[in-house]
């Protein structure tokens, strides 16, 4: 699978990669999240994979497949959405989503259907209805299910399901997570440039805070590899900066940035900041 241009951690894009079975994915899959945007996201990657039309490391997301699908604009991708001022999918509307289910996609190999808050919105009478299409599928179809608590749903459509739980992680912006990763690339770099240029991304002031809680994310990562457990935010890094420096001074790095992140929020000067950063970081990288 190819995760370009999508923003999961390393344990979530290892959940994903196990849905793939030589280059399919399951008809049924349930996508447990707390994070409405992350599952959305999910959905939007899964539905790219089922329609794109590269050989292999799918979604491409360059193939007019993937870019429709990616867009929301593809005829055979569906979001299915309760009728205006109704909280739940009617009866009606999960006939008709049947009925077409069975019809032979537009455009793609396959057809996807995603019910966002599918805990919430499809009812006891309306998962029922959905039984046999889960049971027996017609091929090429694919459906996708956005909840919060999967266990909210029948059992007969659990069973039937593959669940697959995301990571409640904290929502970060993803340049920020960037910006983050280039600052722990900088912290591993021997020369004190690269490091002075990736904090520069903290002169942005209402991302600053996204980067530093990032940096400490990939520093938990390091001690975690340090003792021997997993990282789940970003294993490369973890694991970079776990055979470059010892667990004490990855620790010392992370009250560190602690500290930053204080200092930022009260209003310091961030070229001082930055300066005084770097300065640290370097002080205990490198220290005899
Ligand atoms: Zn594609």
């Amino acid at each position: 699978m190819n995760f370009s241009g999508f923003n999961f951690c390393e344990s979530d894009k290892k959940s994903l990669s196990a849905l793939d079975n030589h280059g399919r994915i399951p008809h049924a899959i349930i996508i447990e999240r707390r994070d409405k945007e992350k599952s959305a996201q999910a959905a939007k990657f899964l539905s790219m994979y089922a329609v794109c039309t590269a050989e292999s490391n799918k979604p491409c997301a360059s193939c007019i497949q993937c870019r429709k699908a990616k867009s929301k604009s593809h005829p055979d991708i569906s979001y299915a959405y309760p009728e205006k001022k109704s909280k739940t999918y009617s009866i009606d509307q999960i006939r008709d989503i049947i009925k077409d289910a069975y019809i032979r996609p537009n455009e793609a190999q396959a057809k996807v259907y995603v019910f966002e808050e599918a805990d919430n919105r499809l009812t006891a009478v309306a998962q029922n209805s959905f039984l046999k299409l889960l049971e027996e599928p017609p091929q090429n179809v694919h459906f996708i299910l956005l909840c919060e608590n999967a266990q909210k749903l029948l059992v007969t459509i659990l069973s039937r399901c593959t669940v697959v739980r995301l990571k409640n992680e904290v929502r970060l912006d993803s340049v920020a997570v960037e910006n983050a990763e280039k600052i722990a690339q900088g912290i591993i770099s021997s020369r004190e440039y690269d490091l002075l240029l990736a904090l520069n991304a903290l002169t942005d002031k209402e991302k600053a805070d996204d980067v530093l809680t990032a940096v400490r994310l990939i520093l938990r990562d390091a001690l975690a590899v340090s003792v021997g457990s997993e990282a789940d935010f970003s294993e490369a890094l973890g694991k970079s900066l776990a055979s470059r420096f010892t667990k004490g001074r990855i620790i010392k790095m992370l009250e560190l940035t602690e500290d930053a992140a204080i200092k930022i929020k009260q209003n310091v000067n961030i070229n001082l900041l930055t300066a005084w950063l770097c300065g640290e970081y370097r002080r205990i990288s490198w220290q005899r």
